[in-house]
């Protein structure tokens, strides 16, 4: 494999997300201080060097466990969002007196996807964040587990990570777990098992082992991790997942240390925008396209308009994402439609001049412009050029 050289890869960043997963920051009665402090010195030297840090913690559930004294993670929903607001106040404290000793402030963010699914939420959170990083302030982000429901979830920090790195722009995501990276089979099992240094592409051969490395006290496990970098590596960004619990871990990475493993970006990003419409928003329904349709999506890079529309299938909003099919009932693409899906069923078939007349009202000549539309295989090897930056 071409050797790829840290240190230049890191002279880019200038923004990186850390992401610390709670197997590395709980210890066995509560949270794991010395971890945190030794976290918190790292950080404080990345930022001497004008590199600006924003945290995704984990442990608020895993911290609230231990607080409350129970060893088991309920099963029940109510029982382990209110284990999270017992854990998140303990977590933020911890790190607030662990940054305040070098003279650093933190904030709390608590987000749900729902929060980043909607265009306007998701660039007031980026203000947001974006203001506390000019006040110098490092924001820790944490899912908002107390009020979070399965539609609006992330599912868990890895995925959470991903996309506050897309919407920060940030250039580098750090994955700290509790293991030292990427290994070809479980390392905590198999003594033989070989770290992997890099990885230039994610194929199924890493998602295999990733798979055969599940988590304990977090949620997402290996697998998680490899599909959060994934989608981090189509924005054209890399990640390193190394071992949160080693001290002195992220100077290390800093120096250009061959720590953990490197998932290498693709050359060909998404943008942050198309990158959003692929993996922050969720589809909220269908819509089945003729063959013309395809072709002009496809091949020559067009908009969705009325006339390639066969069927719609869900109910759906302007600005919700929807789920483009063919007529084999291949998936093509996903996209932001102009059009509700009432509306959409009234126009499927006709020209975009008539539009108007049939609805009485017209917002665009297309169903899906081609900058808010995400072909499958870009989601799977990035690429495209976008005119719209945000
Ligand atoms: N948000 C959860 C917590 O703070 C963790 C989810 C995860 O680690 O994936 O406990």
């Amino acid at each position: 494999m071409e050797k790829v050289s840290r240190k230049d890869l890191l002279k880019s960043v200038k923004r990186v997300v850390v992401k610390v997963g709670s197997g590395v920051l709980t210890a066995e009665n509560g949270l794991n201080m010395a971890v945190i402090d030794d976290l918190t010195a790292d950080i404080c030297s990345i930022k001497e060097k004008k590199i600006e840090v924003i945290i995704v913690s984990s442990g608020a559930i895993a911290c609230g466990l231990k607080k409350i004294g129970i060893l088991k993670r309920p099963q029940s929903v109510s029982q382990q969002q209110a284990m999270a607001a017992v854990g998140q106040s303990s977590l933020i404290m911890a790190y607030e007196e662990a940054f305040d000793r070098h003279g650093h402030k933190v904030a709390q963010v608590l987000l749900t996807r729902d929060d980043l699914t909607h265009r306007r939420r998701y660039l007031n959170a980026r203000n947001t964040l974006f203001t506390l990083l000019s006040w110098k302030i490092i924001p820790i982000i944490n899912e908002n587990d107390t009020v979070v429901v399965d539609e609006i979830k992330f599912g868990d920090n890895d995925n959470l990570s991903a996309m506050v790195t897309n919407l920060t722009e940030s250039q580098l995501l750090v994955n700290l777990t509790d293991i030292d990276g990427l290994f070809d089979m479980d390392p905590r099992i198999y003594k033989e098992a070989k770290l992997i240094k890099t990885v230039k592409k994610i194929d199924r051969k890493v998602s295999r082992f990733a798979s055969s490395i599940p988590g304990f006290l977090g949620t997402g496990g290996m697998a998680s991790k490899i599909k959060a970098a994934q989608k981090v590596a189509l924005g054209g960004v890399p990640t390193i997942i190394a071992n949160g619990l080693k001290p002195g871990i992220l100077k290390k990475i800093f120096m250009g240390h061959q720590e953990g493993t490197l998932i290498l970006p693709k050359d060909a990003a998404l943008c942050t925008r198309k990158h959003w419409i692929a993996f922050t928003k969720s589809p909220k329904g269908e819509i089945v396209i003729d063959r013309g349709a395809e072709k002009a999506l496809v091949k020559h890079g067009k908009s969705l308009l009325p006339s390639g529309i066969k069927e719609v299938k869900g109910r759906f909003r302007l600005g919700n994402s929807v789920l483009l099919i063919s007529e084999t009932g291949k998936e093509i693409a996903v996209g932001m439609v102009n059009y509700h899906s009432t509306d959409i069923k009234k126009i499927m078939g006709v020209k975009s001049v008539d539009i108007e007349s049939i609805l009485g009202f017209k917002h665009d000549d297309e169903v899906i412009h081609r900058d808010n539309l995400v072909l499958a295989n870009q989601m799977d090897q990035g690429g495209d050029i976008c005119h719209l930056r945000v």
